[in-house]
């Protein structure tokens, strides 16, 4: 017996909504592609040419959420949390990469701030003492495709530093192992922590970029993911180039300029 095809419109409804969804997430991934690529190696050839002209060039990189994953150390600290006190519901908790902070995954695991808020307020602060330490940032990990760009964007030519809003004297030991772990360019003078972690953020990058002796090079890039540094920046400091890193931020402002975004540092081709 012959199936008789359906040809009726209806019947073809759900391969061509598979086949939308498809093709609009090859676009999207196809667009993130092109725009990485061509941004990230028009640095790389402008870096080459200004080495060949004996002019320098600077960039600048964030660390948390520009170069480095952080959900990971944020997982590895609840998971302990609920190992020290059998939280059986945080055992298994994930934290996404969009994430910030601890809240989010705390919603999806049931709990909300308004019925749970002594619970928020202790496991914040446990959070907050291993996650701005030394100790946990050896669980972070580097966003795809960053440790091969720095390298070949050093060999260019280019200075690199880190600017990054980690302590100085809870935070510089661990940022520096974990820079050399990872195989990224890094010598004396690269990494710049704040100095105290009451600073704000956006001020200490603010301040460093206005006090930087900008007239010494002949070309500034500032990679970042927060929306507050970078519109602080914006606006005090025309002449540095920013790259919007859409990872996660705090969600406290949003980016108007504009700016070349990215959201990994992988160049090859789809
Ligand atoms: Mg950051």
């Amino acid at each position: 017996m012959v199936t008789k095809v359906n040809k009726s419109k209806a019947a073809f409804q759900p391969l061509l909504r598979e086949f939308s969804f498809l093709f609009a997430l090859s676009q999207t991934y196809s667009t993130s592609m092109s725009v990485n690529h061509s941004k990230l190696n028009e640095i790389l050839k402008i870096s080459r040419n200004l080495r060949d002209q004996n002019l320098r060039i600077l960039a600048v990189f964030d660390l948390d959420s520009t170069l480095f994953n952080v959900s990971y150390r944020t997982q590895k600290i609840l998971h302990e949390y609920a190992e020290k006190f059998q939280k059986t519901e945080l055992k298994n908790i994930q934290i996404q990469p969009e994430d910030w902070g601890i809240k989010e995954a705390l919603y999806r695991a049931g709990y909300s701030i308004e019925n749970d808020h002594d619970f928020f307020i202790e496991l914040r602060d446990f959070w907050r003492e291993r996650f701005f330490s030394n100790d946990y940032i050896h669980y972070d990990i580097p966003y795809p495709g960053a440790i091969a760009y720095l390298i070949e964007l050093a060999a260019t030519g280019c200075e690199i530093k880190y600017l990054t809003g980690r302590e100085q004297t809870k935070m510089a030991k661990g940022s520096e192992e974990v820079l050399k772990k990872w195989g990224f360019p890094l010598k004396p003078g690269q990494l710049i922590l704040k100095p105290e972690r009451t600073l704000d953020d956006a001020l200490f990058k603010n301040d460093w970029f206005a006090q930087l002796d900008k007239h010494n090079y002949q070309k500034i890039y500032f990679f970042e993911n927060e929306p507050v540094n970078i519109n602080a920046v914006y606006k005090s400091c025309p002449e540095v180039e920013i790259i919007f890193i859409e990872s996660t931020h705090a969600r406290k402002e949003e980016v108007t300029a504009p700016i070349p975004r990215i959201k990994h540092y992988v160049r090859e081709s789809c």
